[in-house]
C-alpha cells in the first residue's frame, strides 16, 4: 500500500520539476546538466519538443534520492561554515544551470558538482567525462569571483563514502568542453537538427525522445 502511495508522490515530482511556477515548460536554453551528452537530445529539449516517453519511475526515484544525498552534504558544509553559495544560477545567451556548491577553502573558492552514485559506479573510481564537462562549464560561466578549482564529488549511496576529482587536472578539458558547446550551439544557430549520435551507449535506451528521434 505505501509503495503505491510513494510512487504516486514521486511521480508527481517529475511534473513539478518539468514545469515552472506557471506550469509551462521552459524550452529556451540548453541545460548545463546535460553537458557532453547527445546533441540531438539537448536540441530537442531546448526546442521544447514534447517527449515521447516519460522518465521511468525508478529514474525519478533516483533523482529524488540524489537530492537527499546532496542535502546531507550541503547541510554539513553549511554547519561547518564553508558553504559560500549553493544552487547558484549561471546563465548566458544559450545555457543555464545551477552550481551545486561553491566552497571556501584555504586556497580560495572551489566549485563543486555533487553526484550520488551506486556502489558499482563508486568502485570503478572513474570520473564520467560528462560530469567533468558539466562542472567545467559552470567554471567557465561563473564570473562573480575568482575560482581556484573545480571539482566533482561522487557520493556512495551505499555508505556516504566520497571520491573527489579535480577537473582542472584533466588533459584537454578546456578544449573538449568548449568544442562540445560550440558544436551544439552552431547547430542551434543554424536551426539544423544534430545527427542521432549518442555519446554513451546507454543514452538512447533511457532517452525520453526515443520515438520522436526515429521520425527525423
Ligand atoms: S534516441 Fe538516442 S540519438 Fe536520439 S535523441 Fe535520444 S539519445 Fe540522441
Amino acid at each position: 500500500m505505501l509503495k503505491d502511495f510513494f510512487e504516486k508522490y514521486i511521480n508527481n515530482l517529475y511534473e513539478i520539476r518539468s514545469s515552472n511556477s506557471n506550469g509551462k515548460a521552459q524550452p529556451s536554453l540548453f541545460h548545463v546538466s546535460y553537458s557532453g551528452r547527445c546533441h540531438r537530445m539537448r536540441f530537442f529539449k531546448r526546442a521544447g519538443v514534447e517527449p515521447s516517453e516519460k522518465p521511468s519511475v525508478s529514474s525519478i526515484k533516483a533523482m529524488y534520492v540524489g537530492d537527499i544525498y546532496h542535502k546531507i552534504v550541503k547541510d554539513i558544509l553549511h554547519e561547518s561554515g564553508v558553504l559560500y553559495k549553493e544552487e547558484e544560477k549561471v546563465i548566458d545567451d544559450h545555457r543555464k544551470g545551477f552550481i551545486d556548491a561553491i566552497v571556501e577553502t584555504n586556497e580560495g573558492l572551489v566549485i563543486y558538482e555533487f553526484k550520488s552514485v551506486n556502489v558499482f559506479k563508486f568502485q570503478k573510481n572513474t570520473l564520467d567525462l560528462g560530469h567533468a564537462m558539466q562542472a567545467y562549464t559552470y567554471y567557465l560561466m561563473y564570473d562573480k569571483e575568482p575560482i581556484v578549482d573545480v571539482r566533482v564529488l561522487y557520493i556512495s549511496k551505499d555508505n556516504l563514502d566520497m571520491q573527489e576529482f579535480n577537473i582542472k587536472e584533466i588533459t584537454n578539458i578546456d578544449y573538449i568542453t568548449k568544442k562540445d558547446w560550440a558544436t551544439l550551439i552552431n547547430y542551434w544557430e543554424k536551426q539544423e537538427l544534430p545527427p542521432p549520435v549518442p555519446v554513451e551507449n546507454w543514452e538512447c535506451e533511457y532517452c525520453v525522445f526515443k520515438e520522436v528521434c526515429k521520425k527525423y
